[in-house]
Order: C-alpha cells, then structure tokens, then sequence
C-alpha cells in the first residue's frame, strides 16, 4: 500500500482495562489470525505475562483493512503495562503516530492511564479515548468520559464506547484509526534511520530485532549500522509481523518489521537504538536513547551450594534476552558462592528471580533488596555503592544520600487516610493532594526508593481493598541519615546480609533480615562444618 494508507498506533491501557482483549478482536476482525489459531490472547506469549495479566515484552501485529474499497495497512506495537518498563513503552510510543486509549468504563481512570498520556503527548500521538466494557452492569461510560476530559483534558466527544469481549464497537474503532490517526511522512529518499522498539533472543537464529523505519528504506542484505552500539551487521533477513514473522525484501519508511543479523545478544540491538546504513550513514541517530540503569540490587545465591555453575548458565542465558540484567560474582564464607543482580525495578526483580526458580529449577535465596546509595567521601570523591557490603567506613564519608521517586495515588476518598499513614510510615514526604472528581483523590508524595522496594504496592492495595492504584518516577537524589546494618554470626559479619537503613529502622530491618526461614537453614549447613 501507499504511505499515506498505513496507520501505526499502540493501545494505552490500566491493567486489566483490556487492551490484550482489544488486540485480539483487532487480529480477528481484520483476519489477521484466524479463530482456530486464536490462543487466549495472541499478543501476550509469554506464560508468566498471562499468569500476572501483564505485558512484559512488546510484541508488534500487521493488519490489513479495507476502508471505503482501499486498502489500509495497520500497525499494531504493543507496549508493556508496568513502571519499570517506561523507557520502552516510551520507544514504542515514539514508533507510531496515535494510540487507542482505553479505559474501563466500569472502573475509570487510574494512575497508569495518567503517566501513559502524558508519554503519549510527550510524543505528540493522536489519541483516541475508548471506552471498554460497556456490556458490563456496571458500566457509567458518561461518568468516565467525564472524568477523562476533567482529569486529562483530553477532548472525549468522539470516544467510542466498546465491549471488547462482545466484540461491540471494533469496526469503528479500525475506522477512527483510518480516519483520526495520520499516515508517516514520506521520507523514503533520506539515509536510513530506523527505531528498534524491541528485541528477543532467539537460540537459532541470533537476536531477532523489531523497528519501526522512520526515515530512508532497508533491503535484505543490506550492511547496516547500530549507531549506539557501534556495530555493523549484515541484514540476512527482514520481514514483516502479520502477526508471525514473513520475509519481504525492503521496507520503506513508515513500515515496521523485523530483521535478523547474527546478532548475539540483545544488548548489542538495545531497544531505542538507531539502525542507519553502514555506507550512507545518517547524520544524527534518532532522539531519546537510554542506556538501561538497573535501580534495585540483591544477592541471589543457591540454597544447594552445586547449583552455582547453574545459577551462572542461567543468569547468561536471560542476560541474552534481557539488556537490563546486570550481574557479577559475589562471595562469602557465610553464604558461600551466588552473584549479585541489578534489576530496572522491583518487577523487573520478580520476573528474573521467578524464572530462574521455574524454568531453570534452582532453589534461591534472595538477600534483601537494595538501591544505588551516592556517597560523599571524606577525600571530596562520591561513590556509587549499590553493594552495602562495599560501604565506605564511617570515618571515610561525610555524606550518604539515596534515589528518591514521586509518587501518584490515585484512590477513592475513603481510603486516602490510610494512604497517607503508608505513605508517612515509609518516610514519604507529602507535595499535593487534590480531588479529581468527587469521589477519589490524587495525593502525591516524594518517597525514598528503598522504602517502595518491598511491599508498598503490596499494602496500597491491601489498605483500599485493590481499589488504589499508583505510579513512579525517580526525581532525584537526596541526603539522609543512613547507616549500615551488618548480621554477625559468631562474631563474623556475614557480608552479603549487610544493608543500608534508615536509622529509625535498623531494629525492625535487622529482625526481618534474621527470621527468613530459608536462610538461617542455609546459614546453618554452610557453617556446619566450621
Ligand atoms: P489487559 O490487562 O489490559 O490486557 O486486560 P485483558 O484484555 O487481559 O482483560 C482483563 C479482563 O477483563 C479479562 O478477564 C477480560 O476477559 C475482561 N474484559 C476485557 N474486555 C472486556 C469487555 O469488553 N467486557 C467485559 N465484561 N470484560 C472484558
Ligand atoms: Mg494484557
């Protein structure tokens, strides 16, 4: 088709506000996937996404869509549903040129909703509000389209009401995407540059890497540049997702696709990262790029001190598929061998330690999650420490401060005292708190990162009975009283327990620490011998 007959967009979605569902009956209605190959949810393949109902890696679909007897070309880019993922959803976003906003119309807006509109503005798409499961009895669509325009400000008189699950409203929502969103701009003839938005390890054939083209165009066999990495590749293969992957010989500006080089870990193919041609090299790479910094550290060491060669294959194995992983060796006579991990997030932390128990069978134990500390040493150096263990020693530091993160509350007024009381708890410093509608609030706070690794989301839903939901982001680094808490057995400090606390807090850290059940039998048959 013509460029001005293709559409790239994403779905923006709260969790469980049913944007797999909505992709679904996209696929279907435009026969992209036939019902008999119709998994439960064709775009979430991955088994511990479905268990959780989140997406955690994109995935991209091409349809095909006739509107008033011509033809249309629809991109679908998927975006994960969860914080510690933002930086790709913001690539994603920045692959396409509108998106589906769609919220529940028995629920309203959340805060995820919130922080994926301003991503989306941020990269000026086209929003069409969609208002889901209207079949439901619950159902207000009026109640939510108000609470959009009041909250957001977006202009909702051409939302389209919709029941994914009954299949209501789905053709006009393929029509708004026709009419509403804007076609790309024909740069066909510029150098190359095209967006990676995400990429997967795939044993056989090396990394598998999805772009969107932004600018110039790429033929299979083509010599291709990373212009982040710095690499040179040849293209062997490129293709197109409709939704499996089929080969095609060019792609022009404006297409998404695939490509795959003999690339051997996606590390070197990092999402944001720009593809240019080795030989007409395109001046400047695309904006946006980030190198991934882990947030949140921990020790992962065997229960059964033989599975270390295991645990090592393992954390290579992820690491191929999973940029962000960082990893190195750490030791004592206490814990004996394991490695410790830096992770996007706490989530981030979940998956690969809930991976490496399922899929590779190890027995772990984790050491108490920690954040990168900033120290400002006697001697005028400051020190990144993500490994209490590594702490200067008190008289070689004048200063210690940690990463702080602003967070958003979204929660029915009911609730709003026991928010702030977690909030508080947790050394939260209050900002704002204000009414989005006449029901629920917003209440904002900056809190110490350390104090949301752990339960905070666990007891925000838990004290509004699920009914508050919540977003972050790190705003910065800030001095605190900290001090190190060291665990001694015998007289010897077993160094990888050691953490940074607060110091209202070492008394209730240290007796956490010391009554987890797994490692005091660890503890217990490693130093049997001594
Ligand atoms: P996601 O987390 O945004 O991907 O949400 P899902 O698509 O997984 O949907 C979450 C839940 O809502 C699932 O149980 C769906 O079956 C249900 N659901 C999705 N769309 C509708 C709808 O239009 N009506 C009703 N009644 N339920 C729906
Ligand atoms: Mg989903």
């Amino acid at each position: 088709v013509p460029i001005s007959n293709i559409r790239n967009f994403c779905i923006m979605a709260h969790i469980d506000h049913g944007k797999s569902t909505l992709a679904d009956k996209l696929l279907q209605l435009t026969g992209t996937v036939q019902s008999r190959e119709m998994k439960e949810q064709f775009l979430d393949n991955m088994d511990l996404e479905r268990e959780r109902g989140i997406t955690i890696k994109l995935q991209a679909a091409r349809m095909r869509y006739m509107f008033k007897t011509k033809p249309y070309c629809l991109n679908l880019i998927d975006t994960p549903g969860h914080v510690d993922f933002s930086y790709e959803v913001s690539r994603s976003l920045a692959a396409c040129e509108g998106a589906l906003l769609v919220v529940d119309a028995s629920q309203g807006v959340e805060a995820q909703t919130l922080a994926n509109v301003y991503l989306a503005l941020e990269n000026n798409l086209e929003i069409i509000p969609v208002l889901n499961k209207i079949d439901l009895p619950g159902a207000e669509p009026d109640r939510v389209i108000k609470e959009i325009e009041e909250v957001i400000g977006l202009d909702c008189n051409n939302a389209i009401l919709c029941s994914a699950k009954e299949g209501i409203g789905i053709t006009e929502i393929l029509n708004a995407i026709v009419e509403r969103i804007p076609p790309p701009c024909d740069t066909a003839g510029s150098p190359l540059r095209a967006l990676i938005f995400d990429s997967y390890y795939d044993p056989y054939r090396g990394v598998i890497v999805y772009f969107r083209v932004i600018d110039g165009t790429i033929k299979k066999g083509d010599k291709i540049y990373f212009m982040a990495s710095k690499k040179d590749y040849f293209a062997d293969e490129i293709g197109v997702l409709s939704p499996n992957q089929m080969q095609v010989e060019e792609l022009y500006a404006g297409e998404v696709g695939y490509l795959s080089a003999s690339i051997r870990s996606v590390a070197d193919a990092r999402v944001g990262d720009t593809i240019t041609h080795h030989g007409r090299r395109a001046e400047n790479s695309l904006p946006g790029y980030e190198e991934a910094t882990p947030m949140v550290f921990c020790g992962l060491f065997p229960v059964d001190a033989d599975q270390f060669p295991e645990l090592r294959d393992a954390l290579e194995k992820l690491q191929l598929n999973d940029a962000a992983l960082k990893f190195e060796p750490e030791d004592s006579s206490a814990m004996g061998f394991g490695f410790r991990c830096g992770f996007l997030g706490l989530l981030h932390m979940e998956i690969v330690q809930e991976r490496l128990e399922r899929e590779y069978s190890l027995n772990l134990i984790t050491t108490a999650p920690s954040v990168v500390y900033r120290v400002n040493c006697a001697n005028g150096d400051i020190v990144n420490c993500s490994n209490p263990s590594l702490l200067p020693e008190p008289g070689q530091r004048r200063s210690i401060e940690e990463p702080f993160v602003k967070i958003e509350m979204l929660t029915p007024k009911e609730y709003i005292g026991s928010l702030m009381e977690l909030a508080q708890e947790r050394r939260g410093e209050f900002k704002e708190m204000k009414y989005i509608t006449e029901n629920r609030a917003s209440i904002i706070y900056d809190l110490p990162l350390a104090e949301m690794v752990g339960d905070f989301f666990d007891q925000l839903k838990s004290r509004s009975k699920g009914y508050a939901s919540m977003e972050y982001t790190f705003v910065g680094y800030k001095e605190s009283e900290l001090i190190k808490l060291d665990i001694q057995i015998n007289g010897d400090r077993v160094e990888p327990l050691s953490t940074i606390v607060h110091k209202d807090k070492v008394i209730l850290m240290g007796e956490e620490q010391i009554s987890e059940k797994k490692l005091l039998s660890k503890l217990s048959t490693q130093l049997s011998g001594s």
